[in-house]
């Protein structure tokens, strides 16, 4: 029936940036349709683990800087050592630094690129050889942005890494597709999170934002759910390199 499909009952799953925010909701969407979860943070995610946890889920939280790209196979060592195998990858955390671009340091575009693209590449490699290796393929989903689409303002170095995530969900989609392996990513529009907070608190900014989003409302990390947990479904396994908007209707104006 339809709605087995989506169930990911038996499915592991690792989610980086899962101590707040898109990444913690999904975790806990993940985690709902049945998956084992692992979480991955630079700093506790007693958080998600306790919200998981009183639902009766499974975490496991994995200590990394995501900004040492070395750690890419630590992970899945982890991962593997306590649950046995993965399933699922969601290439979640990412960072935003705001300045004028004429003003952007080499330091802060390239700390940038390295999270937000450079080890979502590493990290898709890594667990799509142990995906290959375990002989029934895999999920993963990369979260883009608005800003895959649209040049946005003082965010260059991040700009660029976004637009570069939509590019390389479809290369590695196109590679990997014939492996059963499934590289889909969502693009949310404009969340409250830590990531808008700057934005939030620009009460002008936030005004023209607010009045341009259809739904008329900023997304919460809820609204991610239901787009994360059919990507990483067998309902999505016909679904290869799309990048599927999670915005309000940003996207349709
Ligand atoms: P957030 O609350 O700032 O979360 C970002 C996550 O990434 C946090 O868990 C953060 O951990 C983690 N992270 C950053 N640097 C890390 C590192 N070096 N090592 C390990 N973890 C690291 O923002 P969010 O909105 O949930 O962002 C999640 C994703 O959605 C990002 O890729 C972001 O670009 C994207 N996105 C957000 C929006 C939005 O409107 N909010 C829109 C489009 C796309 P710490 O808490 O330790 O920093």
């Amino acid at each position: 029936m339809i709605l087995d499909d989506f169930s990911l009952k038996g499915k592991v799953a690792v989610v980086t940036g899962a101590n707040t925010g898109l990444g913690q909701g999904m975790c806990v969407a993940l985690a709902q349709a049945g998956a084992k979860v692992a979480g991955v943070a630079r700093r506790s995610c007693a958080e998600t683990s306790e919200l998981i946890k009183k639902d009766g889920g499974e975490f496991f939280e994995v200590i990394a800087d995501l900004s040492d790209t070395s750690n890419a196979p630590v992970i899945l060592e982890k991962v593997v050592e306590k649950f046995g195998r993965a399933d699922i990858l969601v290439n979640n955390a990412g960072i935003i630094l705001r300045e004028d671009a004429i003003n952007v340091t080499e330091e802060d575009w390239n700390k940038v690129i390295n999270i937000n693209l450079n080890m979502v590449f590493l990290l898709s490699q890594t667990f799509a050889k142990q995906f290959v290796k375990q002989g029934d393929g895999g999920k993963i989903v990369n979260v883009a942005s608005m800003t895959s689409y649209q040049g946005g303002i003082r965010i260059p170095a991040y700009t660029s890494s976004k637009s570069a995530v939509l590019g390389l969900t479809r290369a590695l989609a196109n590679e990997w597709a014939s492996k059963g392996i499934n590289v889909n990513a969502i693009a949310p529009g404009y969340m409250a999170t830590n990531n808008t907070t700057q934005l939030r608190d620009d009460e002008k900014r936030s005004g023209e934002i607010l009045e341009r989003i259809p739904a008329g409302r900023w997304g919460t990390p809820k609204d991610m759910a239901g787009a994360v947990v059919f990507l990483c479904s067998k309902a999505a396994e016909y679904v290869n390199g799309f990048t599927i908007a999670v915005d309000g209707g940003w996207l349709a104006r």
